[in-house]
C-alpha cells in the first residue's frame, strides 16, 4: 500500500504544475454530514488564491447543482454553480449521442429541482400510466421518496413488453450516507434490484451508468475543464482527488487521470490495504 501523505494542500502546491484541473468528489473530502471537513475551507481559498482550476465531481444526482451548493454553503463552502459536475450533467451527451432529444422518458424518482433530465432536453413523466402505451422512450432512475411498490411494478412490466428499453441510471452508488449517519438506497442498488426481475424473465438488463467509476461524468468534466481552460486537457493532466475506492480511484484510473485517495471518508486504511485496487497518492488530510 502507498504511504500515506500528511497533507493534500502541500502536495498539490508542490506538483501544481504537474496537472490543468482537479477534479473533488465532495462528500468524505470536503464535506460530512453537511459539515466540512477539516482543511475543507482551507484548501479551496487556496484553490482560487493560486488560480488552480478545479472542479467538484459529484454521483449526487438527486440535488441540482442549485440544491447541492446550499448543502455546501451550509458548511462554509462557497462555490459558483460552474464548479460543480454533476452525474446528471452527463445527461446532456448521452442524450445528444443516443439521439433522445425531446423523448420522454419515465423517471423513478427525482434528479434535482430544476430537473437534470429536462436540462438535458428530455421530456419526463412519473405517471405509471404512461408506461402502458407508447408514450415512453425508456426509464430514468432518480432518487429520493416515491411510491416504489407501484413504480417499480410498472417499470418492471414495461421492460418486460420492451427489453431493449432504455434504461439509465446517473448516479451508480448502491446506497449513500443520511446525515444522521444510517445509510439509504441509492438509485444503483434500484438498477440491481429490476435487473434480477428482468433476469428472472430471460431479459439482461444493461442500464447506461453515467456517474463514477463510469466514464461519461468524467468525459463532461474534461469538457467543461477545456472550456475553462482554454485548451485540450488529456486526462493523464487532470487529478482525481476522492475518498471512494470504487467510485472515484477506479473511475479516475479507468479513465486516465491521476488519482489521490483521502482516509477521511468511506475508505479506511484497514480497507485500502485489503484491497487490490490502490490509488496514486493517498492522503490523511486536506
Ligand atoms: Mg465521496
Amino acid at each position: 500500500m502507498t504511504t500515506p501523505l500528511p497533507c493534500f494542500r502541500n502536495w498539490l502546491f508542490a506538483h501544481a504544475a504537474e496537472i490543468d484541473a482537479l477534479l473533488l468528489d465532495v462528500d468524505g473530502v470536503l464535506m460530512t454530514s453537511r459539515r466540512p471537513l477539516p482543511g475543507s475551507r482551507e484548501l479551496v481559498a487556496a484553490l482560487r488564491e493560486h488560480r488552480i482550476p478545479f472542479l467538484l465531481l459529484t454521483n449526487d444526482g438527486c440535488n441540482s447543482p442549485g440544491q447541492k451548493l446550499a448543502d455546501l454553503a451550509h458548511s462554509g463552502l462557497e462555490f459558483q454553480p460552474g464548479e460543480l459536475v454533476s452525474c446528471g450533467h452527463a445527461l446532456e451527451e448521452c442524450v445528444a449521442e443516443q439521439g433522445w432529444r425531446d423523448d420522454t422518458f419515465f423517471l423513478m424518482g427525482d434528479l434535482g429541482d430544476p430537473c437534470y433530465a429536462q436540462a438535458a432536453r428530455l421530456r419526463t413523466t412519473r405517471d405509471p400510466a404512461a408506461l402502458e402505451g407508447d408514450t415512453c422512450r425508456g426509464i430514468l432512475i432518480g432518487e429520493k421518496s416515491y411510491d416504489w411498490e407501484p413504480t417499480i411494478t410498472a417499470v418492471f412490466n414495461f421492460l418486460v413488453r420492451h427489453p431493449a428499453a432504455p434504461v439509465v441510471v446517473p448516479n451508480p452508488d448502491i446506497f449513500f450516507p443520511l446525515a444522521d449517519g444510517r445509510r439509504h438506497p441509492a438509485s444503483g442498488a434500484t438498477a440491481g434490484f429490476l435487473g434480477l426481475l428482468c433476469r428472472a424473465c430471460g431479459i439482461s438488463l444493461e442500464p447506461i451508468f453515467l456517474g463514477k467509476p463510469h466514464a461519461p461524468i468524467f468525459r463532461h468534466a474534461q469538457r467543461v475543464v477545456e472550456q475553462r481552460v482554454g485548451h485540450p486537457v488529456l486526462p493523464s493532466r487532470l487529478f482525481m482527488l476522492g475518498d471512494s475506492l470504487t467510485g472515484d480511484i477506479r473511475g479516475g484510473r479507468n479513465y486516465g487521470t491521476r488519482t489521490g485517495l483521502m482516509l477521511t471518508g468511506i475508505t479506511s486504511a484497514a480497507m485500502l490495504a485489503a484491497s487490490d485496487l490502490q490509488p496514486e497518492l493517498v492522503f490523511t488530510s486536506l
